[in-house]
Protein backbone atom coordinates (compact mmCIF):
# COMPACT_ATOMS: atom_id res chain seq x y z
CA UNK A 1 0.00 0.00 0.00
CA UNK A 2 2.81 2.64 0.98
CA UNK A 3 5.19 0.99 -1.98
CA UNK A 4 1.87 2.22 -4.20
CA UNK A 5 1.63 5.39 -2.63
CA UNK A 6 5.31 6.28 -2.78
CA UNK A 7 5.40 5.66 -6.88
CA UNK A 8 2.37 8.30 -7.58
CA UNK A 9 4.47 11.24 -9.15
CA UNK A 10 3.50 15.00 -9.30
CA UNK A 11 2.60 14.73 -12.31
CA UNK A 12 0.37 11.80 -11.82
CA UNK A 13 -1.29 13.84 -9.70
CA UNK A 14 -1.55 16.66 -11.98
CA UNK A 15 -3.13 14.26 -14.70
CA UNK A 16 -5.66 13.26 -12.37
CA UNK A 17 -6.93 16.84 -11.31
CA UNK A 18 -6.81 18.12 -15.24
CA UNK A 19 -9.22 14.69 -16.21
CA UNK A 20 -10.94 15.83 -13.17
CA UNK A 21 -11.41 18.82 -14.09
CA UNK A 22 -12.89 18.29 -17.93
CA UNK A 23 -15.39 15.79 -16.82
CA UNK A 24 -16.52 18.59 -14.31
CA UNK A 25 -16.90 21.11 -16.69
CA UNK A 26 -18.90 18.26 -19.04
CA UNK A 27 -21.23 17.33 -16.03
CA UNK A 28 -21.85 21.74 -15.92
CA UNK A 29 -22.26 21.93 -19.74
CA UNK A 30 -24.78 19.26 -20.02
CA UNK A 31 -26.45 19.56 -16.79
CA UNK A 32 -30.36 20.25 -17.51
CA UNK A 33 -29.90 20.08 -21.22
CA UNK A 34 -31.44 16.93 -23.57
CA UNK A 35 -27.71 15.79 -23.75
CA UNK A 36 -28.36 14.00 -19.93
CA UNK A 37 -31.30 11.90 -21.14
CA UNK A 38 -29.31 10.87 -23.99
CA UNK A 39 -26.43 9.73 -21.82
CA UNK A 40 -28.57 7.93 -19.84
CA UNK A 41 -29.85 5.72 -22.54
CA UNK A 42 -25.98 5.03 -24.24
CA UNK A 43 -25.17 4.05 -20.68
CA UNK A 44 -27.90 1.90 -20.84
CA UNK A 45 -26.91 0.11 -23.78
CA UNK A 46 -23.90 -0.51 -22.47
CA UNK A 47 -25.10 -2.18 -19.52
CA UNK A 48 -27.43 -4.27 -21.74
CA UNK A 49 -24.47 -5.42 -23.70
CA UNK A 50 -22.02 -6.25 -20.79
CA UNK A 51 -25.08 -8.44 -19.62
CA UNK A 52 -26.12 -9.89 -23.02
CA UNK A 53 -22.30 -11.18 -23.59
CA UNK A 54 -22.45 -12.74 -20.18
CA UNK A 55 -25.79 -14.52 -20.72
CA UNK A 56 -24.29 -15.23 -24.12
CA UNK A 57 -27.57 -13.82 -26.13
CA UNK A 58 -25.34 -13.90 -29.10
CA UNK A 59 -27.61 -11.82 -31.79
CA UNK A 60 -28.32 -8.72 -28.70
CA UNK A 61 -24.79 -8.89 -27.84
CA UNK A 62 -23.40 -8.60 -32.00
CA UNK A 63 -26.11 -5.94 -33.06
CA UNK A 64 -24.81 -3.98 -29.81
CA UNK A 65 -21.30 -4.52 -30.35
CA UNK A 66 -21.23 -2.72 -34.14
CA UNK A 67 -23.50 0.06 -32.58
CA UNK A 68 -21.35 0.61 -29.88
CA UNK A 69 -18.45 0.40 -32.51
CA UNK A 70 -19.59 3.65 -33.90
CA UNK A 71 -20.88 5.41 -30.58
CA UNK A 72 -17.93 7.97 -31.06
CA UNK A 73 -19.64 9.23 -34.37
CA UNK A 74 -22.90 8.73 -33.12
CA UNK A 75 -22.51 11.02 -29.72
CA UNK A 76 -20.48 13.98 -32.03
CA UNK A 77 -23.56 13.80 -34.92
CA UNK A 78 -26.05 13.59 -31.65
CA UNK A 79 -24.64 15.95 -29.46
CA UNK A 80 -23.31 18.66 -32.28
CA UNK A 81 -24.62 21.49 -30.78
CA UNK A 82 -23.50 20.99 -27.50
CA UNK A 83 -19.96 20.13 -28.45
CA UNK A 84 -20.33 23.62 -31.04
CA UNK A 85 -21.03 25.28 -27.56
CA UNK A 86 -18.86 24.21 -25.51
CA UNK A 87 -15.69 24.63 -27.64
CA UNK A 88 -16.58 28.02 -27.91
CA UNK A 89 -17.14 28.66 -24.17
CA UNK A 90 -13.75 27.44 -23.88
CA UNK A 91 -12.29 29.79 -26.19
CA UNK A 92 -13.57 32.82 -24.72
CA UNK A 93 -11.25 34.46 -22.56
CA UNK A 94 -13.21 35.33 -18.55
CA UNK A 95 -12.43 38.85 -18.84
CA UNK A 96 -13.53 39.98 -22.31
CA UNK A 97 -15.72 43.19 -22.89
CA UNK A 98 -18.72 43.62 -24.84
CA UNK A 99 -17.84 44.92 -28.24
CA UNK A 100 -18.46 48.74 -28.67
CA UNK A 101 -22.51 48.79 -28.51
CA UNK A 102 -22.82 51.81 -26.02
CA UNK A 103 -25.68 54.75 -25.40
CA UNK A 104 -25.93 56.06 -29.20
CA UNK A 105 -25.87 52.38 -30.32
CA UNK A 106 -28.43 51.03 -28.16
CA UNK A 107 -30.77 54.54 -28.68
CA UNK A 108 -30.72 53.81 -32.17
CA UNK A 109 -31.44 50.14 -31.71
CA UNK A 110 -34.42 50.76 -29.68
CA UNK A 111 -35.45 53.76 -32.47
CA UNK A 112 -35.76 51.11 -34.98
CA UNK A 113 -37.48 48.65 -33.18
CA UNK A 114 -40.13 50.51 -31.50
CA UNK A 115 -40.45 52.13 -34.88
CA UNK A 116 -40.71 48.52 -36.84
CA UNK A 117 -43.18 47.28 -34.54
CA UNK A 118 -45.56 49.87 -34.82
CA UNK A 119 -45.65 49.86 -38.41
CA UNK A 120 -45.71 46.20 -38.72
CA UNK A 121 -42.07 45.53 -40.02
CA UNK A 122 -40.60 42.04 -38.74
CA UNK A 123 -37.03 42.15 -38.11
CA UNK A 124 -33.92 40.40 -36.51
CA UNK A 125 -30.81 42.28 -35.33
CA UNK A 126 -28.12 40.07 -33.87
CA UNK A 127 -25.46 41.84 -31.70
CA UNK A 128 -22.38 40.01 -31.85
CA UNK A 129 -20.48 40.05 -28.19
CA UNK A 130 -17.84 37.95 -27.36
CA UNK A 131 -17.97 34.87 -29.65
CA UNK A 132 -17.09 35.78 -33.24
CA UNK A 133 -20.32 35.70 -35.41
CA UNK A 134 -17.95 35.03 -38.95
CA UNK A 135 -19.98 32.18 -40.15
CA UNK A 136 -23.16 33.58 -40.33
CA UNK A 137 -21.93 37.23 -41.63
CA UNK A 138 -20.73 35.49 -44.72
CA UNK A 139 -24.09 34.47 -45.71
CA UNK A 140 -25.41 38.20 -45.70
CA UNK A 141 -24.86 41.04 -47.97
CA UNK A 142 -21.72 43.01 -46.25
CA UNK A 143 -22.79 47.10 -45.84
CA UNK A 144 -19.92 48.18 -43.03
CA UNK A 145 -22.11 51.22 -41.96
CA UNK A 146 -23.08 53.43 -39.32
CA UNK A 147 -25.72 52.45 -36.90
CA UNK A 148 -28.57 54.14 -37.88
CA UNK A 149 -32.69 53.61 -36.89
CA UNK A 150 -33.23 55.00 -40.36
CA UNK A 151 -30.78 52.31 -42.22
CA UNK A 152 -32.42 49.18 -40.19
CA UNK A 153 -35.48 50.23 -41.07
CA UNK A 154 -35.41 50.64 -44.77
CA UNK A 155 -32.74 47.37 -44.98
CA UNK A 156 -36.54 45.67 -43.16
CA UNK A 157 -38.88 47.06 -45.21
CA UNK A 158 -40.91 44.37 -47.17
CA UNK A 159 -40.30 46.09 -50.11
CA UNK A 160 -36.09 45.70 -49.34
CA UNK A 161 -34.27 43.11 -51.34
CA UNK A 162 -32.22 42.77 -48.14
CA UNK A 163 -35.65 42.57 -45.82
CA UNK A 164 -35.17 38.77 -45.48
CA UNK A 165 -32.90 37.14 -42.59
CA UNK A 166 -31.09 39.28 -39.53
CA UNK A 167 -29.18 41.70 -39.53
CA UNK A 168 -25.60 41.43 -37.79
CA UNK A 169 -24.31 44.26 -35.58
CA UNK A 170 -20.23 43.82 -35.47
CA UNK A 171 -18.16 46.08 -33.37
CA UNK A 172 -21.02 49.00 -32.81
CA UNK A 173 -21.66 48.84 -36.67
CA UNK A 174 -24.28 47.18 -39.34
CA UNK A 175 -21.43 44.48 -40.99
CA UNK A 176 -24.38 42.64 -43.16
CA UNK A 177 -27.97 41.86 -44.04
CA UNK A 178 -30.12 39.09 -44.62
CA UNK A 179 -27.70 36.75 -42.83
CA UNK A 180 -29.10 33.16 -42.60
CA UNK A 181 -29.32 32.35 -38.60
CA UNK A 182 -29.52 28.57 -37.33
CA UNK A 183 -32.97 27.19 -36.53
CA UNK A 184 -33.58 26.38 -33.12
CA UNK A 185 -34.63 22.67 -32.95
CA UNK A 186 -35.58 22.68 -29.24
CA UNK A 187 -38.96 20.83 -29.37
CA UNK A 188 -40.09 23.10 -25.96
CA UNK A 189 -40.56 26.13 -27.93
CA UNK A 190 -43.71 27.48 -28.17
CA UNK A 191 -45.96 26.69 -31.62
CA UNK A 192 -47.14 30.47 -32.02
CA UNK A 193 -43.47 31.06 -32.68
CA UNK A 194 -41.90 30.59 -35.95
CA UNK A 195 -38.99 30.58 -37.97
CA UNK A 196 -37.57 34.27 -37.74
CA UNK A 197 -38.10 33.86 -33.77
CA UNK A 198 -36.65 30.12 -34.09
CA UNK A 199 -33.49 32.10 -36.11
CA UNK A 200 -33.39 34.14 -32.85
CA UNK A 201 -33.15 31.04 -30.38
CA UNK A 202 -31.20 29.00 -32.45
CA UNK A 203 -28.41 31.71 -32.48
CA UNK A 204 -28.31 32.16 -28.87
CA UNK A 205 -28.41 28.46 -27.84
CA UNK A 206 -24.90 28.26 -30.07
CA UNK A 207 -23.49 31.69 -29.46
CA UNK A 208 -23.22 34.37 -26.89
CA UNK A 209 -25.30 36.53 -29.29
CA UNK A 210 -27.73 39.37 -28.16
CA UNK A 211 -31.00 39.21 -30.58
CA UNK A 212 -33.35 41.62 -31.12
CA UNK A 213 -36.72 40.25 -32.54
CA UNK A 214 -39.57 42.87 -33.42
CA UNK A 215 -42.53 40.56 -34.96
CA UNK A 216 -44.80 41.53 -38.03
CA UNK A 217 -47.45 39.31 -36.59
CA UNK A 218 -47.63 40.87 -33.07
CA UNK A 219 -45.76 43.78 -32.97
CA UNK A 220 -43.73 42.84 -29.78
CA UNK A 221 -40.27 43.25 -29.36
CA UNK A 222 -38.17 40.95 -28.11
CA UNK A 223 -34.92 40.47 -26.21
CA UNK A 224 -32.79 36.66 -27.00
CA UNK A 225 -30.20 35.35 -25.28
CA UNK A 226 -28.64 32.39 -24.36
CA UNK A 227 -32.17 30.43 -25.58
CA UNK A 228 -34.64 32.68 -23.61
CA UNK A 229 -36.81 34.87 -24.81
CA UNK A 230 -37.83 38.09 -22.83
CA UNK A 231 -40.73 40.65 -24.29
CA UNK A 232 -40.32 44.10 -23.58
CA UNK A 233 -43.67 46.34 -23.74
CA UNK A 234 -42.37 49.66 -23.62
CA UNK A 235 -38.86 51.46 -24.50
CA UNK A 236 -37.91 52.46 -21.49
CA UNK A 237 -37.19 48.60 -19.97
CA UNK A 238 -35.97 47.87 -23.56
CA UNK A 239 -33.39 50.45 -23.66
CA UNK A 240 -32.22 49.52 -19.69
CA UNK A 241 -32.39 45.81 -20.55
CA UNK A 242 -29.68 46.51 -23.50
CA UNK A 243 -27.51 49.07 -21.91
CA UNK A 244 -27.11 46.62 -19.09
CA UNK A 245 -26.45 43.26 -21.43
CA UNK A 246 -24.01 45.54 -23.17
CA UNK A 247 -22.03 47.44 -20.60
CA UNK A 248 -18.36 45.97 -20.72
CA UNK A 249 -18.18 43.60 -17.58
CA UNK A 250 -15.96 41.05 -15.92
CA UNK A 251 -17.86 37.70 -16.17
CA UNK A 252 -16.99 36.34 -12.84
CA UNK A 253 -15.64 32.41 -13.14
CA UNK A 254 -17.64 30.01 -10.60
CA UNK A 255 -14.90 29.96 -8.44
CA UNK A 256 -14.52 33.71 -8.22
CA UNK A 257 -18.63 33.84 -7.52
CA UNK A 258 -17.96 30.85 -4.69
CA UNK A 259 -15.02 33.22 -3.07
CA UNK A 260 -16.99 36.25 -3.42
CA UNK A 261 -20.32 34.41 -1.82
CA UNK A 262 -17.82 33.27 0.76
CA UNK A 263 -16.25 36.82 1.67
CA UNK A 264 -19.68 38.43 2.53
CA UNK A 265 -21.33 35.45 4.22
CA UNK A 266 -18.24 35.80 6.30
CA UNK A 267 -18.88 36.90 10.16
CA UNK A 268 -17.02 39.82 10.87
CA UNK A 269 -14.74 40.06 13.96
P1 LIG B 1 -43.33 37.15 -36.97
O1 LIG B 1 -43.82 37.17 -35.55
O2 LIG B 1 -42.64 38.41 -37.38
O3 LIG B 1 -44.35 36.67 -37.96
P2 LIG B 1 -42.27 34.48 -36.89
O4 LIG B 1 -41.43 34.01 -35.74
O5 LIG B 1 -43.72 34.06 -36.95
O6 LIG B 1 -42.14 36.06 -36.97
P3 LIG B 1 -41.98 33.97 -39.68
O7 LIG B 1 -43.31 34.61 -39.86
O8 LIG B 1 -41.79 32.57 -40.12
O9 LIG B 1 -41.51 34.00 -38.16
O10 LIG B 1 -40.85 34.92 -40.28
C1 LIG B 1 -40.30 34.71 -41.52
C2 LIG B 1 -39.13 35.62 -41.67
O11 LIG B 1 -38.12 35.28 -40.72
C3 LIG B 1 -38.49 35.43 -43.02
O12 LIG B 1 -39.07 36.30 -43.98
C4 LIG B 1 -37.04 35.80 -42.76
O13 LIG B 1 -36.83 37.18 -42.90
C5 LIG B 1 -36.85 35.43 -41.30
N1 LIG B 1 -36.15 34.15 -41.19
C6 LIG B 1 -36.67 32.92 -41.30
N2 LIG B 1 -35.74 31.94 -41.12
C7 LIG B 1 -34.57 32.60 -40.91
C8 LIG B 1 -33.23 32.18 -40.67
N3 LIG B 1 -32.90 30.90 -40.61
N4 LIG B 1 -32.30 33.13 -40.49
C9 LIG B 1 -32.62 34.43 -40.53
N5 LIG B 1 -33.86 34.90 -40.74
C10 LIG B 1 -34.83 34.00 -40.95
MG1 LIG C 1 -45.02 34.69 -38.59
Amino acid sequence: MLDALNSIRLLDILDILIVSFIIYRIMLLIRGTRAVQMLVGIALIIIIYFLSGKFELQTLHWLLKTFLGSILVVIVILFQTDIRRALTQIGKTPFATAGKVGNREVEELVRAATYMARRRIGALLVIERETGLRDYLDTGHRLDARLKAELLVAIFLPASPMHDGGVIIHKGRIHSSGCLLPLSQNPAIDKRYGTRHRAALGLSEETDALVIVVSEETQQISLVEKGRITVYHDEKTLTAALRQLMAPQKTPTRMMRWFSARKSTAPHA
